[in-house]
Protein backbone atom coordinates (compact mmCIF):
# COMPACT_ATOMS: atom_id res chain seq x y z
CA UNK A 1 0.00 0.00 0.00
CA UNK A 2 1.83 3.42 -0.83
CA UNK A 3 1.01 6.67 0.75
CA UNK A 4 -0.79 9.27 -0.64
CA UNK A 5 2.49 11.86 0.87
CA UNK A 6 4.56 9.80 3.24
CA UNK A 7 7.88 9.34 2.42
CA UNK A 8 8.53 5.78 4.15
CA UNK A 9 5.73 2.85 4.02
CA UNK A 10 4.85 1.65 7.23
CA UNK A 11 6.36 -1.42 8.69
CA UNK A 12 2.89 -2.19 10.86
CA UNK A 13 3.08 -5.65 11.83
CA UNK A 14 -0.42 -6.85 10.69
CA UNK A 15 -3.39 -7.69 12.99
CA UNK A 16 -2.34 -10.93 14.41
CA UNK A 17 -5.97 -12.03 14.03
CA UNK A 18 -7.14 -14.13 16.67
CA UNK A 19 -5.26 -13.98 19.54
CA UNK A 20 -4.99 -15.39 23.27
CA UNK A 21 -5.95 -12.84 25.90
CA UNK A 22 -4.71 -13.29 29.88
CA UNK A 23 -7.52 -15.47 30.50
CA UNK A 24 -10.44 -15.67 32.62
CA UNK A 25 -11.62 -18.27 33.55
CA UNK A 26 -12.25 -20.18 29.86
CA UNK A 27 -10.48 -18.68 26.78
CA UNK A 28 -10.72 -19.70 23.45
CA UNK A 29 -7.82 -19.66 20.70
CA UNK A 30 -10.03 -19.31 17.76
CA UNK A 31 -7.25 -20.05 15.39
CA UNK A 32 -7.41 -23.50 16.79
CA UNK A 33 -10.68 -23.59 15.02
CA UNK A 34 -9.95 -22.72 11.22
CA UNK A 35 -10.92 -26.13 10.18
CA UNK A 36 -14.43 -25.52 11.88
CA UNK A 37 -14.54 -22.43 9.48
CA UNK A 38 -15.19 -24.99 5.95
CA UNK A 39 -18.26 -26.26 8.00
CA UNK A 40 -21.80 -24.24 7.23
CA UNK A 41 -23.88 -22.78 9.81
CA UNK A 42 -26.36 -26.03 9.57
CA UNK A 43 -23.46 -27.96 12.03
CA UNK A 44 -24.76 -25.47 14.73
CA UNK A 45 -27.40 -27.40 14.45
CA UNK A 46 -29.16 -24.73 14.42
CA UNK A 47 -33.16 -25.29 13.32
CA UNK A 48 -35.07 -24.17 9.53
CA UNK A 49 -36.54 -21.14 10.67
CA UNK A 50 -33.13 -19.39 11.89
CA UNK A 51 -31.13 -20.60 8.98
CA UNK A 52 -33.83 -19.28 6.55
CA UNK A 53 -32.78 -16.10 8.14
CA UNK A 54 -29.38 -16.91 7.55
CA UNK A 55 -29.68 -17.37 4.01
CA UNK A 56 -32.06 -14.41 3.19
CA UNK A 57 -29.29 -12.42 4.93
CA UNK A 58 -26.78 -14.13 2.38
CA UNK A 59 -24.31 -15.31 4.75
CA UNK A 60 -22.85 -18.36 3.44
CA UNK A 61 -19.75 -19.11 5.94
CA UNK A 62 -19.58 -18.22 9.74
CA UNK A 63 -17.13 -16.21 10.89
CA UNK A 64 -14.83 -16.57 13.26
CA UNK A 65 -16.49 -15.08 16.42
CA UNK A 66 -19.54 -17.09 15.10
CA UNK A 67 -17.27 -20.72 15.12
CA UNK A 68 -16.91 -19.75 18.95
CA UNK A 69 -19.72 -17.98 20.06
CA UNK A 70 -22.61 -19.39 18.68
CA UNK A 71 -21.90 -23.37 20.31
CA UNK A 72 -21.12 -21.86 23.87
CA UNK A 73 -24.41 -19.72 23.72
CA UNK A 74 -26.51 -22.66 22.37
CA UNK A 75 -24.68 -24.33 25.57
CA UNK A 76 -25.87 -21.70 27.88
CA UNK A 77 -22.59 -20.64 28.17
CA UNK A 78 -21.31 -16.70 29.14
CA UNK A 79 -19.37 -14.98 26.80
CA UNK A 80 -17.10 -12.33 26.50
CA UNK A 81 -16.54 -11.50 23.03
CA UNK A 82 -13.72 -9.06 21.99
CA UNK A 83 -13.95 -8.10 18.49
CA UNK A 84 -13.82 -5.00 16.31
CA UNK A 85 -17.35 -4.07 15.05
CA UNK A 86 -17.90 -5.50 11.34
CA UNK A 87 -16.60 -9.02 12.37
CA UNK A 88 -20.37 -10.29 12.53
CA UNK A 89 -20.61 -10.22 16.38
CA UNK A 90 -24.14 -9.25 16.33
CA UNK A 91 -25.50 -12.34 14.23
CA UNK A 92 -22.98 -14.46 16.70
CA UNK A 93 -25.43 -13.48 19.65
CA UNK A 94 -28.82 -13.13 17.93
CA UNK A 95 -28.72 -16.11 15.95
CA UNK A 96 -28.39 -18.51 19.14
CA UNK A 97 -30.75 -16.20 20.90
CA UNK A 98 -33.07 -16.39 18.19
CA UNK A 99 -32.81 -20.77 18.28
CA UNK A 100 -33.11 -20.65 22.06
CA UNK A 101 -36.27 -18.57 21.73
CA UNK A 102 -37.78 -21.03 19.41
CA UNK A 103 -37.14 -23.85 21.47
CA UNK A 104 -38.93 -21.70 24.67
CA UNK A 105 -41.92 -20.27 23.02
CA UNK A 106 -41.94 -17.38 26.03
CA UNK A 107 -44.63 -14.73 25.73
CA UNK A 108 -42.36 -12.11 27.68
CA UNK A 109 -39.58 -10.04 27.72
CA UNK A 110 -36.92 -12.62 27.69
CA UNK A 111 -33.84 -11.00 25.91
CA UNK A 112 -32.23 -7.81 26.62
CA UNK A 113 -29.93 -6.01 24.91
CA UNK A 114 -28.11 -2.88 26.14
CA UNK A 115 -26.58 -0.56 23.15
CA UNK A 116 -24.80 2.54 24.06
CA UNK A 117 -26.33 4.80 21.25
CA UNK A 118 -29.73 5.00 19.17
CA UNK A 119 -28.15 4.27 15.96
CA UNK A 120 -26.46 1.52 17.34
CA UNK A 121 -29.63 0.58 18.59
CA UNK A 122 -31.36 0.53 15.77
CA UNK A 123 -28.78 -1.38 13.68
CA UNK A 124 -28.68 -4.03 16.03
CA UNK A 125 -32.94 -4.50 16.35
CA UNK A 126 -32.12 -4.13 12.20
CA UNK A 127 -30.16 -7.50 12.03
CA UNK A 128 -31.78 -9.39 15.00
CA UNK A 129 -35.02 -8.33 12.71
CA UNK A 130 -33.66 -9.90 8.93
CA UNK A 131 -32.46 -12.70 11.01
CA UNK A 132 -35.19 -13.90 12.95
CA UNK A 133 -38.21 -12.78 9.94
CA UNK A 134 -38.49 -16.41 9.65
CA UNK A 135 -39.35 -17.24 13.29
CA UNK A 136 -41.94 -15.72 15.80
CA UNK A 137 -39.26 -13.73 17.66
CA UNK A 138 -40.09 -10.01 17.60
CA UNK A 139 -37.84 -7.09 18.60
CA UNK A 140 -38.39 -3.56 19.38
CA UNK A 141 -36.20 -0.40 20.36
CA UNK A 142 -36.39 1.58 23.28
CA UNK A 143 -34.42 4.60 23.28
CA UNK A 144 -34.93 8.79 24.02
CA UNK A 145 -35.10 11.40 21.86
CA UNK A 146 -38.70 9.88 20.52
CA UNK A 147 -41.84 9.08 21.75
CA UNK A 148 -42.51 7.21 24.72
CA UNK A 149 -45.88 6.51 23.99
CA UNK A 150 -45.27 4.38 21.26
CA UNK A 151 -42.56 1.82 23.02
CA UNK A 152 -45.03 1.98 26.01
CA UNK A 153 -47.61 0.75 22.84
CA UNK A 154 -45.04 -1.61 21.66
CA UNK A 155 -44.18 -2.78 24.53
CA UNK A 156 -47.38 -4.17 25.53
CA UNK A 157 -47.40 -6.98 22.63
CA UNK A 158 -44.62 -7.99 24.58
CA UNK A 159 -41.50 -8.81 22.08
CA UNK A 160 -39.43 -11.33 23.08
CA UNK A 161 -36.17 -8.94 22.70
CA UNK A 162 -35.84 -5.76 23.62
CA UNK A 163 -32.62 -3.61 22.20
CA UNK A 164 -32.40 -0.20 24.75
CA UNK A 165 -30.51 2.46 25.41
CA UNK A 166 -30.29 2.05 29.48
CA UNK A 167 -31.54 5.75 30.14
CA UNK A 168 -35.08 5.54 28.29
CA UNK A 169 -35.04 1.41 29.58
CA UNK A 170 -35.25 2.84 33.68
CA UNK A 171 -37.82 5.31 32.41
CA UNK A 172 -40.24 3.18 30.98
CA UNK A 173 -39.61 0.46 34.13
CA UNK A 174 -40.26 3.01 36.78
CA UNK A 175 -43.88 3.54 34.41
CA UNK A 176 -44.24 0.23 34.52
CA UNK A 177 -44.35 -0.46 31.33
CA UNK A 178 -41.67 -2.86 31.07
CA UNK A 179 -41.16 -5.72 33.20
CA UNK A 180 -37.27 -7.08 33.47
CA UNK A 181 -38.13 -10.08 35.77
CA UNK A 182 -38.82 -12.68 32.91
CA UNK A 183 -35.44 -11.64 30.81
CA UNK A 184 -33.07 -14.64 30.95
CA UNK A 185 -30.71 -13.61 28.27
CA UNK A 186 -28.61 -10.36 29.08
CA UNK A 187 -26.19 -8.64 26.01
CA UNK A 188 -24.16 -5.99 26.30
CA UNK A 189 -22.77 -4.04 23.73
CA UNK A 190 -19.92 -2.05 23.59
CA UNK A 191 -19.42 -3.09 27.27
CA UNK A 192 -16.51 -1.78 27.44
CA UNK A 193 -18.34 2.04 27.17
CA UNK A 194 -21.35 0.80 29.16
CA UNK A 195 -19.36 -0.45 32.45
CA UNK A 196 -17.32 3.08 32.34
CA UNK A 197 -18.39 6.04 34.75
CA UNK A 198 -20.85 7.63 32.58
CA UNK A 199 -23.33 4.79 32.11
CA UNK A 200 -22.65 2.53 35.20
CA UNK A 201 -24.68 3.75 36.99
CA UNK A 202 -27.98 3.09 34.84
CA UNK A 203 -26.51 -0.40 33.72
CA UNK A 204 -25.75 -1.40 37.14
CA UNK A 205 -29.59 -0.59 38.27
CA UNK A 206 -30.47 -2.55 34.92
CA UNK A 207 -28.31 -5.48 36.02
CA UNK A 208 -30.44 -5.58 39.56
CA UNK A 209 -33.07 -5.72 37.92
CA UNK A 210 -32.77 -8.55 35.68
CA UNK A 211 -32.79 -12.09 37.72
CA UNK A 212 -29.35 -13.47 38.39
CA UNK A 213 -30.13 -16.60 36.81
CA UNK A 214 -29.36 -15.56 33.59
CA UNK A 215 -26.77 -15.78 30.45
CA UNK A 216 -24.98 -12.74 30.09
CA UNK A 217 -22.75 -11.95 27.24
CA UNK A 218 -20.44 -8.88 26.28
CA UNK A 219 -19.37 -7.35 23.33
CA UNK A 220 -16.49 -4.42 22.64
CA UNK A 221 -13.63 -4.00 20.42
CA UNK A 222 -11.66 -2.69 23.54
CA UNK A 223 -11.79 -3.98 27.16
CA UNK A 224 -9.48 -1.88 29.70
CA UNK A 225 -7.93 -3.63 32.64
CA UNK A 226 -10.29 -2.20 34.93
CA UNK A 227 -13.30 -2.27 33.27
CA UNK A 228 -12.78 -6.11 32.35
CA UNK A 229 -12.68 -6.43 36.06
CA UNK A 230 -15.68 -5.41 36.29
CA UNK A 231 -17.37 -6.96 33.55
CA UNK A 232 -16.00 -10.43 35.18
CA UNK A 233 -18.25 -9.47 38.06
CA UNK A 234 -21.40 -9.23 35.98
CA UNK A 235 -20.32 -12.30 34.35
CA UNK A 236 -20.18 -15.90 34.86
CA UNK A 237 -17.27 -18.45 34.33
CA UNK A 238 -17.04 -16.36 30.90
CA UNK A 239 -15.72 -18.19 27.50
CA UNK A 240 -13.77 -15.03 26.21
CA UNK A 241 -13.32 -15.20 22.46
CA UNK A 242 -10.59 -12.73 21.41
CA UNK A 243 -9.95 -11.28 17.97
CA UNK A 244 -7.37 -9.21 18.76
CA UNK A 245 -9.08 -6.45 20.80
CA UNK A 246 -7.35 -3.45 20.43
CA UNK A 247 -5.88 -4.02 17.44
CA UNK A 248 -7.04 -2.22 14.18
CA UNK A 249 -7.47 -3.74 11.55
CA UNK A 250 -4.22 -4.56 9.22
CA UNK A 251 -6.43 -3.28 6.27
CA UNK A 252 -6.02 0.58 7.65
CA UNK A 253 -3.14 2.95 6.25
CA UNK A 254 -3.05 5.47 9.45
CA UNK A 255 -1.40 8.99 9.04
CA UNK A 256 -1.01 11.61 10.96
CA UNK A 257 -0.94 15.65 9.77
CA UNK A 258 0.45 18.03 11.59
CA UNK A 259 -1.39 20.95 11.04
CA UNK A 260 -2.40 24.21 12.66
CA UNK A 261 -5.77 24.62 14.04
CA UNK A 262 -6.79 27.40 11.64
CA UNK A 263 -5.77 25.58 8.71
CA UNK A 264 -8.03 22.70 10.30
CA UNK A 265 -10.56 23.12 7.48
CA UNK A 266 -8.61 23.54 4.53
CA UNK A 267 -6.73 20.74 4.99
CA UNK A 268 -9.55 18.61 5.50
CA UNK A 269 -10.99 20.29 2.08
CA UNK A 270 -7.69 19.68 0.54
CA UNK A 271 -7.62 15.70 1.09
CA UNK A 272 -11.10 15.73 0.48
CA UNK A 273 -10.64 17.04 -3.05
CA UNK A 274 -7.40 15.58 -3.28
CA UNK A 275 -8.82 12.07 -5.07
CA UNK A 276 -12.36 10.02 -5.67
CA UNK A 277 -13.56 8.52 -3.04
CA UNK A 278 -16.32 6.47 -1.80
CA UNK A 279 -17.44 8.07 1.46
CA UNK A 280 -15.80 9.39 4.64
CA UNK A 281 -16.62 10.23 8.32
CA UNK A 282 -14.69 13.27 9.83
CA UNK A 283 -15.11 13.12 13.71
CA UNK A 284 -14.70 16.21 15.47
CA UNK A 285 -14.75 16.80 19.52
CA UNK A 286 -17.79 19.00 20.01
CA UNK A 287 -21.41 18.85 18.85
CA UNK A 288 -20.96 22.74 17.58
CA UNK A 289 -17.80 21.86 15.37
CA UNK A 290 -19.44 18.82 13.75
CA UNK A 291 -22.53 20.92 12.36
CA UNK A 292 -20.05 24.12 11.70
CA UNK A 293 -17.45 21.62 9.39
CA UNK A 294 -20.61 19.71 7.93
CA UNK A 295 -22.34 23.13 6.97
CA UNK A 296 -18.64 24.57 5.85
CA UNK A 297 -18.38 21.24 3.58
CA UNK A 298 -21.49 21.53 1.90
CA UNK A 299 -21.22 25.41 1.05
CA UNK A 300 -17.89 24.11 -0.76
CA UNK A 301 -19.51 21.75 -2.34
CA UNK A 302 -19.02 18.26 -0.94
CA UNK A 303 -22.19 16.44 0.12
CA UNK A 304 -21.95 16.54 3.78
CA UNK A 305 -24.08 15.49 7.16
CA UNK A 306 -23.47 16.12 10.70
CA UNK A 307 -24.51 13.56 13.43
CA UNK A 308 -24.39 14.89 16.75
CA UNK A 309 -26.20 14.30 20.17
CA UNK A 310 -27.87 17.81 20.19
CA UNK A 311 -30.17 16.77 16.87
CA UNK A 312 -33.57 15.78 17.12
CA UNK A 313 -34.05 11.74 16.50
CA UNK A 314 -35.75 12.86 13.08
CA UNK A 315 -32.36 14.94 12.07
CA UNK A 316 -30.19 11.74 13.22
CA UNK A 317 -32.22 9.08 11.48
CA UNK A 318 -31.95 11.65 7.92
CA UNK A 319 -28.03 12.01 8.70
CA UNK A 320 -27.81 7.96 8.79
CA UNK A 321 -29.86 6.78 6.30
CA UNK A 322 -28.54 9.63 3.94
CA UNK A 323 -25.18 8.77 4.57
CA UNK A 324 -25.51 4.88 3.86
CA UNK A 325 -27.70 4.97 0.93
CA UNK A 326 -25.11 7.07 -0.58
CA UNK A 327 -27.00 10.80 -0.46
CA UNK A 328 -24.21 12.30 1.82
CA UNK A 329 -20.44 11.49 1.45
CA UNK A 330 -19.23 12.61 3.90
CA UNK A 331 -20.78 12.37 7.81
CA UNK A 332 -19.20 14.64 10.33
CA UNK A 333 -19.49 13.58 13.67
CA UNK A 334 -18.91 13.51 17.11
CA UNK A 335 -17.95 10.18 18.82
CA UNK A 336 -21.59 8.74 18.97
CA UNK A 337 -20.47 7.18 14.99
CA UNK A 338 -17.50 5.80 16.88
CA UNK A 339 -18.84 2.76 18.16
CA UNK A 340 -20.68 -0.36 16.57
CA UNK A 341 -21.82 1.58 13.51
CA UNK A 342 -21.40 -0.68 10.58
CA UNK A 343 -21.66 0.73 7.19
CA UNK A 344 -19.54 -0.65 4.23
CA UNK A 345 -16.91 1.55 1.84
CA UNK A 346 -16.29 4.02 4.52
CA UNK A 347 -12.75 4.82 2.70
CA UNK A 348 -11.71 7.76 4.49
CA UNK A 349 -11.54 8.41 8.71
CA UNK A 350 -10.36 11.75 9.35
CA UNK A 351 -9.92 12.78 13.23
CA UNK A 352 -10.57 16.53 12.30
CA UNK A 353 -9.85 16.23 15.88
CA UNK A 354 -7.50 14.21 18.23
CA UNK A 355 -9.84 11.46 20.03
CA UNK A 356 -10.01 11.73 23.71
CA UNK A 357 -8.31 8.39 24.25
CA UNK A 358 -6.34 5.72 22.09
CA UNK A 359 -9.08 3.33 23.05
CA UNK A 360 -11.53 5.85 20.79
CA UNK A 361 -8.69 6.27 18.59
CA UNK A 362 -9.35 2.22 18.00
CA UNK A 363 -13.21 2.70 17.71
CA UNK A 364 -13.81 5.34 15.35
CA UNK A 365 -11.14 4.16 12.98
CA UNK A 366 -12.78 0.69 12.93
CA UNK A 367 -15.58 2.30 10.86
CA UNK A 368 -12.94 2.05 7.96
CA UNK A 369 -11.15 -0.85 6.46
CA UNK A 370 -13.98 -2.79 7.13
CA UNK A 371 -14.82 -6.52 5.06
CA UNK A 372 -10.82 -6.32 3.98
CA UNK A 373 -11.39 -3.37 2.00
CA UNK A 374 -8.38 -0.76 2.45
CA UNK A 375 -9.31 2.19 4.50
CA UNK A 376 -7.11 5.18 5.25
CA UNK A 377 -7.43 6.92 8.39
CA UNK A 378 -5.92 10.38 9.13
CA UNK A 379 -5.44 12.41 12.02
CA UNK A 380 -5.48 15.90 12.65
CA UNK A 381 -2.40 16.77 14.87
CA UNK A 382 -2.08 20.36 16.63
CA UNK A 383 1.31 20.72 19.25
CA UNK A 384 -1.38 20.72 22.20
CA UNK A 385 -2.20 16.90 20.69
CA UNK A 386 1.85 15.57 20.93
CA UNK A 387 1.22 13.79 24.58
CA UNK A 388 -1.83 12.09 23.20
CA UNK A 389 -0.01 11.23 20.65
CA UNK A 390 2.74 9.34 22.51
CA UNK A 391 0.22 7.77 24.20
CA UNK A 392 -1.85 6.52 20.81
CA UNK A 393 1.75 5.18 19.46
CA UNK A 394 2.46 3.55 22.92
CA UNK A 395 -0.86 1.65 22.04
CA UNK A 396 -0.72 0.63 18.63
CA UNK A 397 2.96 -0.26 19.28
CA UNK A 398 4.31 1.75 16.20
CA UNK A 399 4.85 5.07 15.44
CA UNK A 400 2.60 7.13 13.15
CA UNK A 401 3.72 8.07 9.33
CA UNK A 402 3.64 11.68 10.03
CA UNK A 403 2.74 13.60 6.87
CA UNK A 404 3.81 17.29 6.63
CA UNK A 405 2.14 19.47 3.86
CA UNK A 406 3.96 23.14 4.27
CA UNK A 407 0.98 24.88 3.45
CA UNK A 408 -1.16 23.47 5.81
CA UNK A 409 1.15 23.52 8.45
CA UNK A 410 2.83 25.96 9.81
CA UNK A 411 4.03 23.38 12.45
CA UNK A 412 7.35 21.69 12.26
CA UNK A 413 7.82 17.92 13.15
CA UNK A 414 11.00 17.37 15.32
CA UNK A 415 13.42 14.24 14.47
CA UNK A 416 11.58 12.37 16.81
CA UNK A 417 8.22 13.01 15.21
CA UNK A 418 7.63 15.62 17.94
CA UNK A 419 5.02 18.32 16.27
CA UNK A 420 6.08 22.28 17.24
CA UNK A 421 4.92 25.30 16.23
CA UNK A 422 7.34 27.81 14.36
CA UNK A 423 5.01 31.04 14.83
CA UNK A 424 4.04 31.61 18.30
CA UNK A 425 0.45 31.22 18.62
CA UNK A 426 -0.16 30.66 15.17
CA UNK A 427 -0.95 27.00 16.17
CA UNK A 428 -3.57 27.10 18.19
CA UNK A 429 -5.18 30.80 17.12
CA UNK A 430 -9.16 29.71 15.81
CA UNK A 431 -9.72 28.41 12.71
CA UNK A 432 -11.09 31.47 10.37
CA UNK A 433 -14.47 30.93 8.16
CA UNK A 434 -13.10 28.90 5.13
CA UNK A 435 -12.42 31.78 2.04
CA UNK A 436 -13.00 31.34 -1.19
CA UNK A 437 -9.63 30.87 -2.02
CA UNK A 438 -9.67 27.43 0.31
CA UNK A 439 -12.92 25.91 -1.17
CA UNK A 440 -12.55 23.15 -2.95
CA UNK A 441 -14.70 22.74 -6.48
CA UNK A 442 -16.32 19.76 -5.11
CA UNK A 443 -20.00 20.30 -7.31
CA UNK A 444 -19.65 18.24 -10.15
CA UNK A 445 -17.49 15.25 -7.54
CA UNK A 446 -19.35 11.76 -7.58
CA UNK A 447 -18.80 9.25 -5.00
CA UNK A 448 -16.77 6.58 -6.54
CA UNK A 449 -17.42 2.30 -6.09
CA UNK A 450 -14.96 1.34 -3.80
CA UNK A 451 -13.04 -1.35 -5.86
CA UNK A 452 -10.30 -1.98 -3.44
CA UNK A 453 -10.43 2.33 -3.22
CA UNK A 454 -7.01 2.78 -4.93
CA UNK A 455 -6.96 0.39 -7.98
CA UNK A 456 -10.17 2.68 -9.25
CA UNK A 457 -8.63 6.05 -9.04
CA UNK A 458 -8.52 8.76 -11.86
CA UNK A 459 -5.45 9.72 -13.90
CA UNK A 460 -6.65 12.83 -12.60
CA UNK A 461 -6.68 11.43 -8.96
CA UNK A 462 -2.52 9.56 -9.99
CA UNK A 463 -1.21 13.07 -11.34
CA UNK A 464 -2.71 14.59 -8.49
CA UNK A 465 -1.07 12.18 -6.36
CA UNK A 466 2.04 11.92 -7.25
CA UNK A 467 2.47 15.82 -7.25
CA UNK A 468 1.40 15.71 -3.59
CA UNK A 469 4.10 12.45 -2.93
CA UNK A 470 6.38 14.89 -4.26
CA UNK A 471 5.64 17.51 -2.47
CA UNK A 472 5.24 15.80 0.82
CA UNK A 473 8.90 13.95 0.65
CA UNK A 474 10.46 17.28 0.36
CA UNK A 475 8.92 19.00 2.59
CA UNK A 476 9.20 16.02 5.11
CA UNK A 477 13.43 15.84 4.03
CA UNK A 478 13.85 19.31 5.46
CA UNK A 479 12.42 18.05 8.24
CA UNK A 480 13.39 14.66 9.45
P1 LIG B 1 -21.12 -6.65 13.37
O1 LIG B 1 -21.24 -5.15 13.38
O2 LIG B 1 -19.86 -7.13 13.98
O3 LIG B 1 -22.33 -7.31 13.88
O4 LIG B 1 -20.97 -7.04 11.83
C1 LIG B 1 -22.07 -6.90 11.02
C2 LIG B 1 -21.75 -7.03 9.57
O5 LIG B 1 -21.24 -8.31 9.21
C3 LIG B 1 -23.04 -6.86 8.85
O6 LIG B 1 -22.80 -6.16 7.65
C4 LIG B 1 -23.47 -8.28 8.61
O7 LIG B 1 -24.37 -8.37 7.56
C5 LIG B 1 -22.14 -8.96 8.31
N1 LIG B 1 -22.07 -10.41 8.63
C6 LIG B 1 -22.25 -10.99 9.83
N2 LIG B 1 -22.03 -12.31 9.75
C7 LIG B 1 -21.71 -12.59 8.47
C8 LIG B 1 -21.35 -13.80 7.76
N3 LIG B 1 -21.27 -14.97 8.36
N4 LIG B 1 -21.08 -13.69 6.45
C9 LIG B 1 -21.13 -12.49 5.83
N5 LIG B 1 -21.45 -11.32 6.44
C10 LIG B 1 -21.73 -11.36 7.75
Amino acid sequence: MSHLCCTGRHSDPPCAGASIARPIKKETDITSATPAATRGFDAFGLGPSVLRGIDFAGYETPRPIQLETIPAVLDGADVMGLAQTGTGKTAAFALPILEQLMARKTRSTSVLVLAPTRELATQIHTEVTDLGQFTRAKSITVYGGVSIKRQIEALRRKPQIVVACPGRLLDLHRQGAIKLDQVDTLVIDEADHMLDLGFLPDVKAIIDLVPTKRQTMMFSATMPPEIRKLANDVLNDPLVVDLGNSKVVSTVEHEIYPVSQRNKLSLLQHLLGEAPFYSAIVFTRTKHRATRIARQLRNSGFDSAALQGNMSQLQRDKAMQGFRDGKFQILVATDIAARGIDIANVTYVINYDFPNTPDAYIHRIGRTGRSEQEGRAFTFVIPDDEPAVRALEKKLGKRVNRCVLPEFAELKVTEDGKVTSTQPGAASAPEPAPSEATRGNAGDRKRRPPKGHRGHQTSRGRRSRARHRKHASRSTRSQP
